[in-house]
């Protein structure tokens, strides 16, 4: 049996986006490009450069990747005494240059993947025509869809603790969700907050041990079980949530708290959309690889890190990937070129 389906749309286009493409004139060709500035981008270019591949790299919206959003990293091997996410990347992307890697600010707004060279469009404005494409997207955090979070956007709702938590300092705040992200957001944000409520859906959490006892040693965390937001209220900037507890039981009534910020920590969509319309993903977004290998079902397409990645999800099983994907297309081009 095929790994893959048949990809009915390969190489389907809309004539808006073919028009699109005809205007742009800046093109420009390498080996190697490599989309995105996480553990698995910069590992890949680590390789790819060592392997005289000479990749050009484009770090995207958010160079470093998810980790620049986070506190300590205290489970990368190789770091004893933890690192923060920020100084960790700088230390990726360094040695990813010290090789030779020609990385650039840029986002990937457009690919087409339908012959070789593959073209990726660069903030609409560029193509890359590259043999061989590594992507490293990643992914992004979710957010619950409510209208209020766009009403409140930058005015009290985040996704980023370590980004924006020290607006905060000594506000009340809340964060949603129960995984690892959750009980990291809101210890984070105990440091700087006077008091931080989590709003948990379930009667427990899905987060590791270790993280939720350090949530239940933190005084001004208060734990909401059973709870789920309804909306969000305030003149302009929060000021509060309106919450319902026990949804959907003969105990269900709604709960207002006073907060100020209101933190999102449910979870992560996996930055693949541009490539859907001819890469094999699953149901969620996850680019689909073949087991023990980094390609996809485009010869010569490989994908690495958290954008196909939807178990582990860890720095260092995205750098593993990483160094696999440049390997990989260093055979690849070898065979094919
Ligand atoms: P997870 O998927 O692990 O957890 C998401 C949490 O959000 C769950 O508690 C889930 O509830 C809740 N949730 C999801 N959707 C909604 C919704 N619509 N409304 C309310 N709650 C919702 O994501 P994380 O980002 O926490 O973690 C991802 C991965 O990264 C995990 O493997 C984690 O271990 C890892 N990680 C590790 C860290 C570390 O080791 N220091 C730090 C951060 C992440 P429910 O449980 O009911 O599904």
């Amino acid at each position: 049996m095929a790994l893959f389906g048949k990809m009915d749309n390969l190489g389907a286009d809309q004539p808006e986006n073919q028009d699109k493409k005809k205007e742009i004139t800046d093109v420009e060709k390498t080996r190697v490009l490599i989309i995105g500035s996480g553990p698995a981008g910069y590992t890949a270019a680590i390789y790819a450069a060592r392997a005289n591949l000479k990749p050009m790299l484009y770090e995207g919206l958010q160079p470093g990747g998810q980790l620049t959003t986070t506190t300590d990293v205290e489970n990368y091997p190789g770091y004893p005494d933890g690192i923060t996410g920020p100084d960790m990347m700088e230390d990726f992307k360094k040695q990813a240059e010290r090789f030779g890697t020609d990385i650039r600010f840029g986002m990937a707004t457009d690919a087409d993947l339908s012959e070789r060279p593959f073209k990726v469009t660069i903030d609409d404005n560029k193509i890359i025509e590259a043999d061989a494409l590594i992507i490293a997207t990643g992914a992004t955090a979710k957010y619950l869809g409510l209208e209020d979070e766009k009403k409140y956007a930058g005015s009290g709702v985040s996704a980023c603790a370590t980004c924006d938590g020290f607006f905060y300092r000594g506000k009340d705040v809340a964060v949603v969700g129960g995984g690892d992200t959750a009980c990291e957001e809101a210890i984070y944000l105990a440091g700087l907050a006077n008091k931080v409520y989590m709003i948990v859906r379930r009667d427990v959490f899905r987060a590791s041990k270790v993280m939720q006892h350090r949530v239940f040693n933190t005084p001004n965390i208060e734990i909401l079980w059973e709870h789920q937001t309804k909306g969000l209220y305030g003149d302009g900037v929060v000021e509060g949530a309106v919450l319902v507890k026990k949804k959907g039981t003969p105990e269900e009534e709604e709960v207002k708290i006073k907060i100020d910020g209101f933190f999102l920590a449910i979870g992560h969509k996996p930055n693949s959309d541009i490539f859907q319309d001819y890469l094999e993903t699953d149901q969620v977004g996850y680019i689909k690889t073949i087991p023990g290998t980094t390609k996809t079902n485009v010869p010569g397409v490989f994908a690495c890190g958290d954008v196909q990645d939807s178990v582990y999800r860890q720095a260092v099983t995205a750098a593993g990937t990483g160094c696999m994907a440049a390997i990989d297309a260093e055979r690849w081009l070898a065979e094919n070129s």
